[in-house]
């Protein structure tokens, strides 16, 4: 029995013509800054979000992590969503590596206005953490995938110059934002004093992840990943995969957002389901499940066994991700299943 995968973008393997192009990749020792294929991946994303430099790491939290701290000293506060990945899902590295504290907002979709964090930013006072920095998310994961929308942004960015505070943004989905919107990535990242972004969801590399800002912050960045111990010699061929996937495999995410909406659709459909459509922007689908039925562990249980994957949030909730190894044969086929099932 095939299984469909619907879990997360994170599941996506490398296509033969991916691992064709590593294997050819030129590669050096990157500790160094001698891995020639990093250089060429540094660069281009540089560019392709218009700043200054870029530095390859192994995962998007190093990328945020590595950010984080070099935005802040001990003791500052960072203002990010109560869904926010850096609160929920990075093992408490603010914490733990930078010995800051969060302070989480409920912003709409995982997307806090500037007046939320207005009303939160401490007066400078010895009694008070310093706010030194914002994180946003875009696209929000947790928020279902959905897009922080540009003025919104815009808004946020004059009230950080105002107060002398860093924006940092985890783009672990920026990608499929931008391909949404048609917003390319550079008028995103210009609002933000270090971008993040992940090759290992959608793009469908193996590995890897990027964080780009002025030089300054990658010659601090480069200091920091090393002391987390993300140095890493010969990657060349992970760096491949990720020009691969960025040449190849992001105009096509426009097919996932696409498949994400006819899946939604057709779980609306099917009585234990229930999706806000208007959350689902780009490849993400959290669907409500009616508390008639039963729970979300449950339900993910039960479709597992028939060959469907997908992932319990909480247990009246149930995120589905379409990506580069699901095509539209995989969601009539999805979507046939669960009818069948409950009917
Ligand atoms: C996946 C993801 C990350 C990074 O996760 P890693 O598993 O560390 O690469 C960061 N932010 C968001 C919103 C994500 O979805």
């Amino acid at each position: 029995m095939p299984v469909i995968d619907l879990r997360s973008d994170t599941v996506t393997t490398p296509t033969s013509d991916m691992r064709a192009f590593m294997m050819q990749a030129a590669v050096g020792d990157d500790v160094f800054g001698e891995d020639p294929t990093v250089n060429d991946l540094q660069n281009m994303i540089a560019e392709m979000l218009g700043k200054e430099a870029a530095l390859f790491v192994p995962s998007g939290t190093m990328a945020n992590q590595i950010s984080i701290n070099a935005h802040t000293e001990p003791g500052d506060e960072v203002i990010c969503d109560y869904n926010a990945h850096i609160f929920n899902y990075e093992a408490g590295a603010p914490a733990m590596l930078s010995g800051v504290q969060l302070h989480p907002l409920h912003g709409e979709n995982g997307h806090p206005n500037a007046d939320q964090i207005l009303e939160v930013l401490r007066p400078s006072d010895d009694h008070y953490p310093r706010t030194t920095l914002i994180c946003l998310e875009n696209t929000h994961n947790r928020g279902g995938g959905t897009i922080y929308p540009i003025d919104k942004i815009q808004t946020i960015r004059s009230l950080t110059r105002k107060n002398n505070l860093k924006m940092h943004l985890d783009g672990a989905r920026l990608w499929n934002a931008s391909i949404e919107t048609g917003i390319n990535l550079k008028d995103y990242a210009r609002h933000f004093d270090s971008v993040s972004l992940c090759f290992s969801k959608g793009l469908g590399a193996p590995v890897g992840s990027i964080v780009a800002g002025t030089e300054e912050f990658i010659e601090k960045a480069h200091r920091h990943r090393k002391a987390f111990g993300g140095g890493m010699r010969q990657v060349g061929m992970l760096a491949a995969a990720c020009i691969f996937a960025v040449e190849n495999h992001f105009e096509r995410l426009a097919e996932d957002h696409q498949n994400a909406r006819i899946l939604a659709e057709g779980l609306n459909k099917i009585k234990i389901f229930d999706v806000p459509l208007s959350t689902v922007q780009t490849n993400i689908v959290i669907a409500n499940t009616t508390s008639e039925s039963s729970n979300a562990y449950e339900i993910v249980n039960h479709i597992k066994k028939k060959g469907v994957l997908a992932i319990p949030f909480g247990s009246h909730k149930i995120r589905f991700v379409t990506h580069l190894n699901i095509n539209r044969d995989d969601v009539t086929n999805t979507l046939e299943l669960l009818n069948r099932i409950f009917k």
